[in-house]
């Protein structure tokens, strides 16, 4: 071995390599510059592009710029502006979650914004704020939720005038950092199952918490094992009865423990804090686990919005009984999964942006004797990233819709729509987590060797977005809630109820399925009619009654030996099924709503081909289920998949301008994979090379 080599470790590591890692954390640290156009870049347009649809993207993006662009733009530049605010690669965990703290105080104190003052007046707003910091850095974006959404948002809808007061100042300026103590060791899903206690106590007036074995442990909560000073811990509340030896459950509560002291950051007595570790994701965010060994707190820190108990321990409620109490207590927390969905469609969009951004820029093969084509041009590049490319624009619209409608219920605050919000929170959260999840790694695969690179992006992404589909209600659980509601709704139709808003188009459909597919219809195979948005609903909406139809009788046939619980789980697979097409069906409609409100003609069409994109690839997906019911004929199956191809092409043709109408900040897509100048300068830069 050459002996001038010195063999680089941590403790004597070589000049050079100390000069090289400086490089390479200037680079995280500098704001990238401006875009420049690269001559050998130039993103090449396919061959037989002849007939590509004009697309005016800058009418595009302010159709689709929501009106709280400005305060997302002010978020993005704050964090471009302050390189010591901006997460590097491979930072250690302790490091991340210090430095994420200090992110979430800069963005409050010195940049001035203040999400807390949006989550009940201004939802879209603080939604709004949620994705741009999240595109910052997605632990970020979960801290600020826990820190507003779920601790702050907890005092303020669970509790009332004087917790709001005493709580709102020190939430809002990040004073009293606090979390949100739902989930146990035992229990997560199962809520109703929890078993940590708050026992009033009469004579001094407080509740006494307590964890009454391990599996009561708080676990996984947000903001305990660094940070926090208060948390909301969710207990079965329990009241002496007049005979001494008894006392009564009035099922789940919630309670705001005080967890450290407010000066020392000393844990306080009683309480006992361990750190839930490293973990796959989100790294940033500090998760830990608390157990209670009577931790008395005064009988005012019961949030009491829905039930409260008086100094002689009287409990006292306007809701009847403890499901209506516990039920309209989850009512007011569905804004987490509202901001869930709305989040992950922007992580959505971001990785599609650098896919297809790559994918238009790198070129492998070509014919004989010809330059190489782009990537994007081979069908199966298409056919993985444009669907998707379609899938981002439909989500888009649809959870706008859903954050307008949660804005209205939060107004409102009225009954029918309280419960359309919560089926909807829960079937998009969990539809759309998923097929982001799932996204993520295509994305990754489709930028090769270079999208495993973490500067690249997609693996902190994948991994920070994972939990997406389990936390704030797991999937597979919320999907269940959005078909017990759809058979609740079938069966209150046939008892003569009214369908809401989001449901009524099970009406119409649901007669059309008693009746057969008609079989004329089943074989039209032209053009027209595949593009016209009132086939490719009706079928969505024929494959759901008919799912929803089917469901009904099969629960009815096994629970005569099942019982409930047993026929629900014999029938779950196909319940599930049923959800997810159901969401499909509203995700659908709202996108075709916004096509067909969309002011420009040009931009109009341009949507009008992505829609179609987005429908007729989920009817492709499914179409033996359309098949074996007669609903499309053989000739007719062909030719959905034919021009299925064929707008995966022409979406591919204005796939550039599709990206770039999302009009996300060149910050964040900043793969240096995907900038579309010095596109591999800034790649071969960020291993070394000058
Ligand atoms: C990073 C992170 C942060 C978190 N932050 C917080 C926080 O701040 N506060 C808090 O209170 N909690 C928090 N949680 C907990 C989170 O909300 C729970 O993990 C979640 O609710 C799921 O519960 P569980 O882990 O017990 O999963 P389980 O309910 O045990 O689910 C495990 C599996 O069983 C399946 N399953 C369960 N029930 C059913 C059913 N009825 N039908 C079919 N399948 C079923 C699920 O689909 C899943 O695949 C966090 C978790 C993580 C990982």
């Amino acid at each position: 071995m050459d002996p001038n080599q010195a063999v680089e470790d941590e403790t004597h590591p070589s000049i050079t390599a100390v000069n090289r890692r400086i490089q390479q954390l200037s680079l995280h640290l500098t704001p990238l510059a401006p875009l420049q156009p690269s001559p050998q870049l130039h993103m090449l347009t396919c061959a037989k592009a002849a007939n590509k649809l004009e697309v005016d993207k800058a009418s595009i993006q302010s159709y689709m710029r929501g009106k709280n662009r400005e305060i997302q733009e002010k978020i993005v530049e704050f964090f471009e502006s302050r390189p010591d605010l901006q997460t590097p690669v491979g930072i250690s965990m302790d490091e991340h979650r210090e430095l994420c703290m200090r992110q979430l105080v800069a963005l409050v104190r010195i940049a001035k914004i203040r999400p807390f003052r949006y989550v009940v007046d201004d939802p879209a707003k603080y939604f709004a704020i949620t994705e741009a910091v999240g595109s910052v850095d997605v632990s970020l974006g979960i801290k600020l939720g826990v820190q507003f959404s779920l601790w702050g948002g907890s005092v303020l809808n669970l509790g009332t005038k004087k917790h709001r007061d005493k709580y709102f100042e020190g939430i809002d300026d990040v004073d009293y950092p606090g979390c949100f103590a739902m989930t146990e060791l035992h229990h997560g899903s199962n809520v109703q199952g929890l078993q940590t206690t708050a026992t009033f106590d009469p004579i001094t007036d407080e509740f006494i918490i307590d964890t009454p074995n391990d599996g009561a442990i708080k676990w996984w909560i947000g903001n305990a094992a660094v940070h926090g000073k208060f948390a909301t811990v969710f207990a079965k509340l329990i009241l002496p009865t007049h005979d001494s030896t008894k006392v009564s459950d009035m099922g789940v509560h919630a309670f705001i423990v005080p967890i450290r002291n407010l000066k020392t950051h000393q844990t306080l007595p009683g309480i006992e804090i361990q750190d839930c570790g490293h973990k796959i994701g989100l790294n940033g965010v500090d998760n830990g686990a608390l157990r209670f060994c009577s931790v008395r707190i005064p009988r005012d820190n019961l949030l009491n919005r829905f039930g409260d108990v008086s100094g002689n321990g009287k409990y006292t409620s306007s809701l009847p009984t403890i499901n209506k109490r516990f039920a309209a207590m989850l009512g007011e927390l569905v804004g987490g999964r509202v901001g869930l969905a709305y989040s992950s469609v922007g992580f959505l969009k971001i990785s599609v942006t650098i896919a297809v951004r790559y994918s238009l820029l790198r070129q492998q093969f070509g014919p004989p004797k010809q330059p190489e084509v782009s990537i994007l041009d081979y069908q199966s590049q298409q056919h993985k990233l444009m669907p998707m490319l379609a899938s981002a624009y439909a989500f888009h619209f649809a959870a706008q819709n859903l954050v307008e409608k949660y804005s209205e219920m939060k107004q409102k605050h009225d009954e029918q729509l309280v419960a359309d919000v919560h089926a909807l929170s829960a079937g998009l959260k969990s539809y759309v987590t998923s097929y982001t999840a799932k996204s993520l790694s295509t994305c990754r695969e489709a930028c090769g060797g270079h999208g495993y690179a973490a500067v690249n992006r997609f693996g902190s992404l994948r991994n920070d977005h994972d939990i997406f589909q389990t936390f704030e209600g797991d999937n597979t659980v919320l999907l269940q809630q959005v078909a017990a509601d759809l058979l609740k709704q079938y069966k209150d139709k046939f008892q003569g109820g009214k369908l809401s808003v989001t449901w009524n188009y099970l009406r119409e459909s649901m007669n059309t399925y008693l009746s057969q597919p008609n079989p004329i219809i089943a074989r039209w195979e032209n053009t027209d009619h595949l593009r016209d948005p009132k086939f490719q609903l009706d079928a969505f909406r024929y494959r759901t009654s008919r799912l929803l139809q089917s469901a009904a009788a099969r629960l009815q046939k096994h629970s005569k030996t099942l019982g409930s619980f047993g026929a629900w789980n014999r029938c779950l697979n196909h319940l599930i099924t049923l959800a997810e097409s159901h969401i499909e069906s509203v995700i659908l409609a709202r996108f075709i709503e916004a096509v067909q409100k969309c002011p420009d003609a040009s931009s109009q069409a341009a949507l009008k081909l992505v829609c179609d994109l987005y429908a007729l690839d989920r009817i492709w997906n499914d179409i033996g289920t359309y098949r074996n019911v007669d609903y499309v004929a053989p000739n007719k199956a062909k030719a959905i998949h034919k021009l299925t191809e064929y707008l995966c092409f022409q979406v591919r043709n204005i796939a550039g301008e599709l990206i770039d109408a999302f009009d996300i900040p060149a910050s964040v897509t900043r793969a240096p994979i995907a900038m579309q100048s010095e596109a591999y300068s800034q790649y071969t830069h960020h291993v070394g090379f000058q």
